[in-house]
């Protein structure tokens, strides 16, 4: 039975929606991210609210010893971890050749690097347990032509649907989650403004679904999770849309290099 779960990014948007609906169904947790204030109130919440345990270990997880202080609680043999959920991550304006090749660095490093090591750590202790769920939150994205975020994404939904079909037969399912724009803190802190970044209304999802709907296929063992039926529609079609088309889908929803601040720190 899966009893404790540890997010990373769990202080704000689709992180933080984790936490509540796995508290609200009995599980202890262990939030991560930089923020120890908003994570605290989250804890204290949770707690008040369902019961639960929760653990707040802030942590930059771009910082080597601050990640490995997570790798350890990961490992620790006194208090296993059942559910890693590999959350954390920004976004950064789409014009790869003006942003600034040390960010493009720390993005790749917390959307590729750290959940692969994350999981690394996880899957050895759920493997000798026989049983475990590893959740990566990755992005429609992933499936369409979008700057390095897209190529980031779509490693993750490679390594999960991968991992997946190696490790289920031993316990442990991985799903990548595939979401599509949905209302977090993180397109404002790319420094838009809510509702400035050219996408239309239909197209935004609300967190509380997205984060259902993702635990409902965590539940079934699938190695791909894209909520919303409008997100599964549209990910089918760009599977057939002439390239052109796909790529011009893939430019829509960031500001162009300069007219905001990237998301880092
Ligand atoms: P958000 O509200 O901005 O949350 C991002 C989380 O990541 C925060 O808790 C932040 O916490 C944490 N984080 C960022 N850098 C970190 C670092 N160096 N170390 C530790 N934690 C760090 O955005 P969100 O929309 O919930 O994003 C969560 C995930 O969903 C991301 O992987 C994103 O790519 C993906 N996603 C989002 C959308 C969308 O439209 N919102 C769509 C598809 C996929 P601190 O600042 O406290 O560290």
């Amino acid at each position: 039975m899966v009893r404790t779960a540890l997010i990373t990014g769990a202080s704000s948007g689709i992180g933080a929606e984790f936490g509540r609906q796995l508290a609200a169904r009995g599980m202890d947790l262990v939030l991560v991210a930089r923020d120890r204030a908003a994570l605290s109130t989250l804890a204290i919440a949770l707690h008040d609210e369902h019961g639960v345990e929760v653990e707040v270990l802030s942590a930059d997880l771009l910082v080597p010893r601050q990640r490995d202080r997570i790798v350890r609680r990961l490992t620790d043999p006194e208090q296993p971890i059942d559910m890693l959920v590999n959350n954390a991550g920004f976004g950064l304006p789409l014009q790869f050749e003006r942003n600034d090749v040390e960010d493009e660095v720390r993005h790749l490093e917390l959307h590729v690097e750290v959940p692969m090591r994350l999981t690394h750590a996880a899957l050895g202790p759920m493997l000798q347990r026989g049983s475990g769920r590893i959740v990566n939150v990755a992005s429609v994205a992933g499936f369409i032509p979008r700057a390095t975020y897209g190529a980031c994404k779509g490693w993750l939904i490679a390594f999960s649907r991968w991992a997946n079909g190696k490790y289920s037969g031993r316990g442990v399912t991985v799903t990548a989650v595939c979401p599509g724009y949905t209302h977090t803190n993180y397109h404002e802190r790319m420094g838009l403004a809510p509702g400035a970044e050219g996408v239309p209304g239909w197209m935004w999802l609300d967190v509380r679904d997205v984060v259902g709907e993702a635990l409902r296929d965590v539940a079934r063992g699938r190695g791909v999770s894209i909520p919303s039926l409008r997100y599964k529609a549209l990910v089918a079609l760009s599977r057939v849309a002439p390239p052109g088309l796909a790529a011009r889908i893939g430019e829509r929803g960031r500001p162009s290099a300069g007219a905001g601040r990237t998301a880092i720190g």
